[in-house]
């Protein structure tokens, strides 16, 4: 970690950093000075002279992330500082606790650390890079989590579908320290869960659901519950520790089909209550005479970048029209965006339209986000991505 070059920002374009922002655009660079490749450090300056941060520089649209807005480098045990304040964090909401013993430890800009992805599974850490200069700190952020985190005996380097393009092509997936055993146990609030950071999506498991799994808990007693887009099973195995009279469980993946399975089995539950369909959600829904009390739609990002936002749009409204037609009279819908560019705002009017078409008198009783391990800086609003709402549907 050495800094290899200064980057001048332009006259009037300081503000967002001196605010916070982690990102600078390139169209806000007026020079780079020193030998700059992707992915090493450089001192951002004022046009004055004065030194704003430190960044990952990385040619392309976003050309600087901040690291540091101090005008020192503080470049010694910086991850590790990093990862104690988000330890700390963590903490101060109870994780880990008894109950919970897997949470994101590193959520990239909400946590300082733009471009980085940590998920901590009770002993074993799955590190993601989505920046090629994560991508080159990844032995030292390797050492200060194995410094910062007691108990820690694996940690798994899971890059490979998130690097750009070049990197992508030639790096392997590895183990960075340890070598944990997959698939591993896992509790959330007291629910076990099988997670396998080696074949399963994304790190393994899907963290950012644990609260809103928590509260379908509370809809589910004695009820009939549909969750589509199951992937392993998460809402699946809280509905049915919450007494749900049947489960079923719908991804057009089958492995998370598998997996789902035998999440459902170490919960100590079997098929006679449990049925699991490795199908495309609408096409279920389409066939399905079945009606259900309670509905879970936690659809993958249907629009990853702006220009696909419109297409989006009308998948949510499709999927949550047909979900409104099938639930019986006093049942409850959860229903999900994880598309950071869909803001809570368009798509409760998305979920506004599909009641108008539904045609049926809806409710809202919850608005759902994103959990505290997740957690969104003030001044980097873009790092909100997860929203939901539980409508109860006449
Ligand atoms: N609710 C899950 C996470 C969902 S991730 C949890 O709590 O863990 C989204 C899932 O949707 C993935 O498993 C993916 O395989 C599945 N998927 C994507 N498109 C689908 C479709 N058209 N029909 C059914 N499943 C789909």
């Amino acid at each position: 970690m050495t800094i290899r070059g200064k980057v001048t920002i332009k006259k009037g374009k300081e503000y967002s950093i001196e605010r916070f922002h982690p990102w600078i655009f390139s169209g806000a660079i007026q020079k780079i000075e020193g030998n700059t490749e992707d992915g090493c450090w450089v001192e951002v300056q004022h046009h004055n002279g004065k030194v704003l941060g430190y960044g990952h520089y990385q040619n392309g649209s976003i050309a600087i992330r901040m690291l540091t807005f101090e005008g020192q480098p503080t470049l010694k045990n910086f991850y590790q500082n990093r990862i104690n304040q988000a330890l700390r964090l963590r903490n101060s909401s109870s994780l880990p606790s008894d109950l919970t013993n897997a949470f994101r430890l590193i959520h990239g800009e909400g946590d300082g650390l733009p471009g980085l992805i940590i998920d901590y599974y009770d002993g074993a850490a799955v590190v993601q890079a989505h920046s090629v200069g994560m991508h080159l700190d990844r032995k030292i952020i390797s050492i200060a989590l194995q410094d910062t985190i007691p108990g820690l005996h694996t940690i798994y380097y899971k890059s490979q579908s998130t690097l750009p393009g070049k990197i992508r092509d030639t790096k392997q997936d590895e183990y960075l320290f340890g070598m944990g055993v997959v698939p591993h146990i896992i509790i959330e609030n007291r629910n076990k869960f099988y997670v396998d950071w080696e074949e399963g999506q994304k790190t393994g498991f899907f963290l950012d659901q644990r609260e809103n799994r928590r509260l379908l808990g509370d809809f589910s007693k004695g009820k009939r519950v549909l969750n589509t887009f199951c992937y392993s099973g998460g809402f699946s195995v809280y509905a049915l520790n919450a007494h749900a009279e049947l489960v079923h469980s719908v991804d057009s993946s089958e492995k998370a089909i598998t997996m789902t399975r035998k999440n459902i089995s170490l919960n100590g539950f079997d098929e006679d209550i449990h049925k699991s369909f490795a199908m495309d959600t609408f096409d279920f829904m389409k066939e399905k005479q079945e009606a259900y009390d309670v509905i879970v739609l936690d659809p993958p990002a249907f629009a990853k970048h702006r220009d696909a936002r419109h297409q989006a749009v009308k998948g949510y409204q499709r999927l949550n029209t047909e979900a409104m037609r099938l639930i019986n009279p006093g049942g409850i819908i959860f229903t999900f965006s994880c598309s950071q560019v869909v803001d809570r705002k368009l798509f409760y009017d998305t979920v506004v339209s599909a009641a108008i078409q539904a045609g049926r008198q809806i409710k809202v009783l919850h608005h759902l986000s994103q959990p505290a391990d997740h957690p969104v800086s003030i001044f980097h609003p873009e790092g909100e991505y997860l929203k939901g709402l539980v409508l109860y549907v006449d």
